[in-house]
């Protein structure tokens, strides 16, 4: 594989007018510095407490870029725009950290409408949603450390059981598959537990659910080889999304607070690795998972068509998939796309309030020297001087 693929800027920024490519300039420009991006989210989070009207300065400047629209109706134009390239969407109406049963019920409604919708669309494979979307925090913590529930947070599992299977139920009527986001380590074996007793009902011929796997920490290896056994005992195809992960900094204070050792790998070095050593579980035992790789990393990116090449894996195979979220690494997306991988794009969609948490989340990790926004800035001005006009 050409080790320029990425360069190609044309192809990238296709879906980009001169004006859009110029505020993706500016908002990447000003991201790019970590204490801008730490005083700006303190700011938006202070504002949104006293309720000032913060949300228009959101939505024009973060939102734009990371977000496809309010609802879904305004997302679909964009699913449309992208399936021209090759592209596929995963649709997500965003909301995390509820505690209200209220607004899980909400968020299970929402859920179940997106699968709907994407059973209508054959651009949209896949659908998503985020554990604490639909369940309370405190809750997958308990499962997690095994602790005995009381009478009332059992009948809080009962409830957030109920709603798993009922989008689980609705992805099998309709056809649609379904990747669930992870969160922080400390509650993730809590979702692993409810999330695999799931599988083993609905991945009979093929992953109708993914769970997701962060790759920074240390013992995720060890949790791939445990699904591989755990499934060829219980007959079923375990679904995977691997990702580095997200919340670096959370879990490395907390086990510094707390006092026990820090789950996530020492160094980029040591996760990249282990990122790359799960592409290469996968792929030699592509017989036994289906799985999509969230990443914007190129190296990685190019390991796994190397890998899929080296197996002779068709391009196509629908067990493996690429993605990336809106908004960022394009270079990647469209020029994967146009060889005839299977890409997809996270489409997060929802009111502005909500979505804030994640627009904070991928501005600071845009934020650093050598992070995302330097090779997104790169690639911008480049594409301004192919199309010879000013920035
Ligand atoms: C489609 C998609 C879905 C996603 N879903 C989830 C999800 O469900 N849960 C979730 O947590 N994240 C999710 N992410 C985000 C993902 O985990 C990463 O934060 C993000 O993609 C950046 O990693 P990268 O592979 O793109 O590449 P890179 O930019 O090469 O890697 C950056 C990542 O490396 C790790 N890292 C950075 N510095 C260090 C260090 N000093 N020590 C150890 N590790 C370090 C961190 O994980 C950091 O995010 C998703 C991303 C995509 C594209």
């Amino acid at each position: 594989m050409s080790k320029n693929l990425f360069d190609n800027t044309k192809l990238a920024f296709e879906l980009k007018s001169n004006n859009s490519l110029r505020k993706s300039l500016f908002l990447f420009n000003i991201i790019k510095y970590p204490l801008i991006v730490k005083f700006g989210s303190f700011l938006i989070q202070f504002f949104l407490k006293l309720k000032l009207p913060v949300t228009a300065i959101v939505k024009n400047f973060l939102f734009d870029q990371f977000c496809v629209g309010l609802n879904e109706k305004e997302s679909m134009v964009t699913v449309k725009k992208l399936s021209k390239f090759n592209l596929k969407s995963i649709l997500h109406y965003h909301v995390e950290g509820y505690e209200s049963e209220k607004s899980f019920d909400e968020c299970l409604l929402n859920t179940i409408k997106t699968i709907k919708s994407a059973s209508k669309n054959h651009d949209i494979p896949f659908t998503v949603f985020k554990p604490t979307g639909l369940g309370p925090m405190k809750l997958f913590h308990k499962l997690a450390l095994s602790s005995t529930l009381n009478e009332k947070e059992k009948n809080s599992l009962k409830r957030v059981e109920k709603r798993f299977e009922l989008c689980f139920r609705a992805c099998k009527k309709y056809g649609v598959k379904i990747l669930i986001d992870s969160e922080e380590s400390w509650i993730q074996p809590g979702v692993d537990l409810l999330v695999e007793k799931y599988m083993i009902i609905y991945n009979k011929k093929n992953a109708l659910i993914y769970n997701t796997v962060q790759m920074y920490l240390k013992n995720k290896i060890k949790y791939l080889q445990h699904l591989l056994s755990y499934s060829k005992k219980k007959s079923f195809i375990p679904g995977v999304k691997i990702v580095r992960g997200a919340y670096m900094e959370k879990e490395r204070s907390r086990s510094k607070k707390l006092g026990y050792d820090d789950p996530i790998c020492d160094n980029k070095i040591a996760t990249d690795e282990n990122f790359n050593n799960a592409l290469k579980f996968l792929v030699s035992n592509i017989k036994y998972f289906n799985f999509i790789v969230g990443s914007h990393n190129e190296e990685s990116s190019y390991l796994l068509m190397d890998l899929m090449k080296r197996n002779k894996i068709k391009r196509n195979n629908s067990n493996i998939w690429f993605a990336q979220l809106y908004g960022m690494s394009d270079q990647i997306s469209f020029n994967i796309a146009n060889l005839g991988y299977n890409v997809c794009k996270l489409l997060p969609y929802g009111p502005v309030e909500e979505v804030i948490p994640y627009l904070i989340r991928r501005a600071e990790e845009n934020s650093s020297v050598k992070g995302q926004s330097s090779r997104e800035l790169e690639l911008i001005k480049k594409e301004f001087k192919r199309r010879r006009i000013n920035s």
